[in-house]
Protein backbone atom coordinates (compact mmCIF):
# COMPACT_ATOMS: atom_id res chain seq x y z
CA UNK A 1 0.00 0.00 0.00
CA UNK A 2 2.42 2.25 0.78
CA UNK A 3 6.20 1.80 -0.23
CA UNK A 4 8.90 4.32 0.57
CA UNK A 5 12.33 4.08 -1.08
CA UNK A 6 15.52 5.84 -0.45
CA UNK A 7 13.76 8.97 1.97
CA UNK A 8 16.02 11.25 2.65
CA UNK A 9 14.54 14.57 4.34
CA UNK A 10 16.55 18.18 5.53
CA UNK A 11 15.52 20.55 7.61
CA UNK A 12 18.16 23.74 6.27
CA UNK A 13 21.58 22.29 6.22
CA UNK A 14 20.08 19.20 9.14
CA UNK A 15 19.42 15.93 7.22
CA UNK A 16 16.80 14.39 9.60
CA UNK A 17 16.01 11.37 7.15
CA UNK A 18 19.28 9.42 5.83
CA UNK A 19 17.73 6.73 3.19
CA UNK A 20 14.55 5.13 4.96
CA UNK A 21 13.33 2.54 2.67
CA UNK A 22 9.72 0.69 4.36
CA UNK A 23 6.85 -0.90 3.26
CA UNK A 24 3.48 -0.95 4.44
CA UNK A 25 0.54 -3.63 3.46
CA UNK A 26 -3.11 -2.85 2.89
CA UNK A 27 -4.86 -3.99 6.55
CA UNK A 28 -1.38 -3.83 8.40
CA UNK A 29 -0.53 -2.39 11.85
CA UNK A 30 2.32 -1.06 11.90
CA UNK A 31 4.72 1.12 14.29
CA UNK A 32 7.75 2.89 14.41
CA UNK A 33 10.09 3.06 17.39
CA UNK A 34 13.23 4.64 18.03
CA UNK A 35 14.76 7.20 20.76
CA UNK A 36 14.10 10.87 20.63
CA UNK A 37 15.21 12.79 17.54
CA UNK A 38 14.99 9.58 15.40
CA UNK A 39 13.28 10.82 12.78
CA UNK A 40 10.26 9.62 13.37
CA UNK A 41 7.96 12.63 13.59
CA UNK A 42 9.75 13.76 10.32
CA UNK A 43 9.65 10.56 8.40
CA UNK A 44 5.26 10.96 8.84
CA UNK A 45 5.77 14.22 8.25
CA UNK A 46 7.36 13.70 4.72
CA UNK A 47 4.86 10.95 4.00
CA UNK A 48 2.16 13.64 4.12
CA UNK A 49 4.13 16.46 2.36
CA UNK A 50 4.66 18.33 5.09
CA UNK A 51 8.31 18.52 4.96
CA UNK A 52 9.93 20.76 2.28
CA UNK A 53 12.87 19.09 1.41
CA UNK A 54 12.98 15.45 0.49
CA UNK A 55 14.29 12.90 -1.88
CA UNK A 56 13.35 9.34 -2.57
CA UNK A 57 10.07 7.87 -3.59
CA UNK A 58 6.89 8.05 -1.57
CA UNK A 59 4.55 5.95 -3.26
CA UNK A 60 0.85 5.03 -1.44
CA UNK A 61 -1.34 2.81 -4.08
CA UNK A 62 0.63 3.23 -6.87
CA UNK A 63 0.70 6.57 -6.94
CA UNK A 64 3.52 9.10 -6.70
CA UNK A 65 3.31 11.57 -3.17
CA UNK A 66 6.53 13.14 -3.67
CA UNK A 67 5.31 16.93 -5.43
CA UNK A 68 1.87 16.45 -4.34
CA UNK A 69 0.74 19.17 -2.02
CA UNK A 70 -0.27 18.03 1.82
CA UNK A 71 -4.24 17.99 0.47
CA UNK A 72 -3.78 16.28 -2.24
CA UNK A 73 -2.13 13.68 -0.02
CA UNK A 74 -4.97 13.52 1.93
CA UNK A 75 -7.68 12.94 -1.23
CA UNK A 76 -5.41 10.02 -1.79
CA UNK A 77 -6.84 8.19 1.33
CA UNK A 78 -3.63 9.36 3.66
CA UNK A 79 -4.36 10.73 6.95
CA UNK A 80 -2.23 12.00 9.35
CA UNK A 81 -3.06 12.66 13.53
CA UNK A 82 0.09 15.10 13.87
CA UNK A 83 1.86 15.08 17.40
CA UNK A 84 0.12 17.98 19.47
CA UNK A 85 -3.50 17.62 18.10
CA UNK A 86 -3.39 20.61 16.09
CA UNK A 87 -7.23 21.32 16.95
CA UNK A 88 -8.67 24.84 16.26
CA UNK A 89 -9.59 25.19 19.83
CA UNK A 90 -12.47 28.76 19.44
CA UNK A 91 -13.95 26.37 16.86
CA UNK A 92 -16.78 24.28 18.26
CA UNK A 93 -16.19 20.40 17.97
CA UNK A 94 -18.79 19.97 14.76
CA UNK A 95 -16.58 22.81 12.75
CA UNK A 96 -13.55 21.07 13.82
CA UNK A 97 -15.29 17.86 12.48
CA UNK A 98 -16.32 19.12 9.61
CA UNK A 99 -13.30 20.59 8.26
CA UNK A 100 -11.85 17.32 8.54
CA UNK A 101 -14.34 16.04 5.92
CA UNK A 102 -14.05 18.74 3.57
CA UNK A 103 -11.45 16.79 1.57
CA UNK A 104 -11.50 13.35 0.29
CA UNK A 105 -13.04 10.47 0.85
CA UNK A 106 -16.84 9.04 -0.20
CA UNK A 107 -18.77 11.35 -1.76
CA UNK A 108 -21.24 11.26 1.46
CA UNK A 109 -23.12 14.08 3.62
CA UNK A 110 -21.03 15.55 6.09
CA UNK A 111 -24.21 14.50 8.78
CA UNK A 112 -23.31 11.16 7.58
CA UNK A 113 -19.36 11.02 7.70
CA UNK A 114 -19.95 12.71 11.28
CA UNK A 115 -22.69 10.15 12.17
CA UNK A 116 -20.35 6.70 11.35
CA UNK A 117 -16.97 8.56 12.99
CA UNK A 118 -19.10 9.36 16.10
CA UNK A 119 -19.88 5.54 16.61
CA UNK A 120 -16.10 5.56 17.47
CA UNK A 121 -15.68 8.24 19.86
CA UNK A 122 -19.82 8.61 21.78
CA UNK A 123 -18.08 11.28 23.75
CA UNK A 124 -17.42 13.61 21.00
CA UNK A 125 -21.18 13.56 19.71
CA UNK A 126 -22.42 14.81 23.05
CA UNK A 127 -19.76 17.35 22.50
CA UNK A 128 -20.64 18.96 19.47
CA UNK A 129 -21.44 22.86 20.41
CA UNK A 130 -18.72 22.91 22.99
CA UNK A 131 -15.19 24.43 21.75
CA UNK A 132 -12.66 21.98 21.14
CA UNK A 133 -10.36 23.84 23.02
CA UNK A 134 -12.55 23.09 26.54
CA UNK A 135 -12.62 19.25 26.17
CA UNK A 136 -10.02 17.47 28.52
CA UNK A 137 -6.71 15.95 26.75
CA UNK A 138 -8.50 12.46 26.20
CA UNK A 139 -11.49 14.21 24.51
CA UNK A 140 -9.16 16.30 22.32
CA UNK A 141 -7.10 13.45 21.06
CA UNK A 142 -10.11 11.73 20.10
CA UNK A 143 -11.63 14.39 18.28
CA UNK A 144 -7.99 14.56 16.23
CA UNK A 145 -8.47 11.18 15.47
CA UNK A 146 -12.19 11.38 14.60
CA UNK A 147 -11.41 14.55 12.33
CA UNK A 148 -8.84 12.29 10.02
CA UNK A 149 -11.41 9.99 9.64
CA UNK A 150 -13.64 12.18 8.29
CA UNK A 151 -12.13 11.81 5.12
CA UNK A 152 -12.18 7.98 5.64
CA UNK A 153 -8.74 7.20 4.89
CA UNK A 154 -7.11 3.73 4.09
CA UNK A 155 -4.39 4.63 5.76
CA UNK A 156 -3.96 6.61 9.01
CA UNK A 157 -1.03 7.64 10.22
CA UNK A 158 -0.72 8.48 14.18
CA UNK A 159 2.28 10.47 15.95
CA UNK A 160 2.51 9.83 19.72
CA UNK A 161 -1.67 9.67 20.33
CA UNK A 162 -1.37 8.56 23.65
CA UNK A 163 0.85 11.72 24.58
CA UNK A 164 -0.15 13.52 28.21
CA UNK A 165 -3.37 10.58 28.28
CA UNK A 166 -4.39 8.93 31.83
CA UNK A 167 -3.33 5.27 31.70
CA UNK A 168 -7.20 4.39 31.09
CA UNK A 169 -8.10 6.75 28.53
CA UNK A 170 -5.05 5.25 26.48
CA UNK A 171 -5.95 1.79 26.99
CA UNK A 172 -9.82 3.21 25.70
CA UNK A 173 -7.65 4.76 22.40
CA UNK A 174 -5.57 1.65 22.05
CA UNK A 175 -9.14 -0.64 21.73
CA UNK A 176 -10.67 1.94 19.37
CA UNK A 177 -6.63 1.44 17.05
CA UNK A 178 -7.45 -2.10 17.16
CA UNK A 179 -10.92 -1.90 15.83
CA UNK A 180 -10.29 0.88 13.17
CA UNK A 181 -7.64 -1.92 12.08
CA UNK A 182 -9.91 -4.82 12.39
CA UNK A 183 -12.60 -2.25 10.33
CA UNK A 184 -10.18 -2.21 6.99
CA UNK A 185 -7.77 0.94 8.15
CA UNK A 186 -3.90 0.41 7.75
CA UNK A 187 -2.33 1.89 10.53
CA UNK A 188 1.26 3.47 10.82
CA UNK A 189 1.59 4.13 14.62
CA UNK A 190 4.59 5.84 16.41
CA UNK A 191 4.17 5.73 19.83
CA UNK A 192 6.49 6.70 22.85
CA UNK A 193 4.71 4.20 24.84
CA UNK A 194 6.83 1.69 22.77
CA UNK A 195 5.74 -1.61 24.83
CA UNK A 196 2.16 -0.56 24.08
CA UNK A 197 3.05 0.32 20.11
CA UNK A 198 4.64 -3.22 19.71
CA UNK A 199 1.87 -4.81 21.50
CA UNK A 200 -0.91 -3.48 19.30
CA UNK A 201 0.88 -3.76 15.99
CA UNK A 202 1.90 -6.78 13.67
CA UNK A 203 5.15 -5.33 12.74
CA UNK A 204 7.43 -3.23 13.99
CA UNK A 205 10.33 -1.07 12.23
CA UNK A 206 12.85 0.50 14.74
CA UNK A 207 14.20 3.95 13.32
CA UNK A 208 18.04 5.02 15.23
CA UNK A 209 19.31 8.81 13.44
CA UNK A 210 16.94 8.88 10.64
CA UNK A 211 17.86 5.26 9.01
CA UNK A 212 15.38 2.12 9.54
CA UNK A 213 17.70 -0.34 11.33
CA UNK A 214 15.51 -3.46 11.79
CA UNK A 215 12.03 -4.84 10.68
CA UNK A 216 10.25 -7.64 12.51
CA UNK A 217 7.21 -8.86 13.75
CA UNK A 218 5.84 -6.58 16.97
CA UNK A 219 5.70 -9.64 19.38
CA UNK A 220 9.35 -10.61 18.24
CA UNK A 221 10.48 -7.07 19.37
CA UNK A 222 8.49 -7.19 22.36
CA UNK A 223 9.90 -10.07 23.72
CA UNK A 224 13.92 -8.90 22.48
CA UNK A 225 16.03 -8.52 25.74
CA UNK A 226 18.07 -5.78 23.52
CA UNK A 227 15.04 -3.98 21.99
CA UNK A 228 13.82 -4.18 26.03
CA UNK A 229 16.84 -2.28 26.97
CA UNK A 230 17.15 0.39 24.74
CA UNK A 231 13.10 1.21 24.14
CA UNK A 232 11.14 -0.27 26.74
CA UNK A 233 12.33 0.57 29.89
CA UNK A 234 10.83 4.34 29.96
CA UNK A 235 7.55 3.18 29.28
P1 LIG B 1 10.70 12.65 19.33
O1 LIG B 1 10.49 11.22 19.73
O2 LIG B 1 11.52 13.40 20.32
O3 LIG B 1 9.43 13.35 18.92
P2 LIG B 1 11.42 12.09 16.55
O4 LIG B 1 11.96 10.72 16.40
O5 LIG B 1 10.00 12.30 16.17
O6 LIG B 1 11.68 12.61 18.03
P3 LIG B 1 12.01 14.28 14.75
O7 LIG B 1 11.12 15.26 15.46
O8 LIG B 1 11.58 13.75 13.47
O9 LIG B 1 12.38 13.06 15.72
O10 LIG B 1 13.43 14.97 14.59
C1 LIG B 1 14.49 14.37 13.81
C2 LIG B 1 15.66 15.35 13.76
O11 LIG B 1 15.30 16.49 13.00
C3 LIG B 1 16.10 15.85 15.11
O12 LIG B 1 17.51 15.94 15.11
C4 LIG B 1 15.48 17.24 15.21
O13 LIG B 1 16.25 18.10 15.99
C5 LIG B 1 15.49 17.67 13.76
N1 LIG B 1 14.34 18.56 13.46
C6 LIG B 1 13.02 18.27 13.58
N2 LIG B 1 12.26 19.32 13.20
C7 LIG B 1 13.12 20.29 12.83
C8 LIG B 1 12.96 21.63 12.35
N3 LIG B 1 11.75 22.16 12.15
N4 LIG B 1 14.08 22.36 12.10
C9 LIG B 1 15.32 21.81 12.28
N5 LIG B 1 15.54 20.56 12.73
C10 LIG B 1 14.47 19.81 13.00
Amino acid sequence: MLKVRDLHAYYGRIRALNGISLDIQVDEFVTIIGNNGAGKTTLMMAISGLVARVSGIIEFQGVLLNRLPPYRILECGLAHVPQGRMLFPDMTVLDNLNLGGLRGGPNQSLQKKREEVCNYFPIIAERLRQKAGTLSGGEQQMLTIARALMVTPKLLMLDEPSSGLAPIVTQELAGILVKLNKEGITLLLVEQNARLALELADSAYILENGIISQKEPAAKLLNSDEVEKAYLGIA
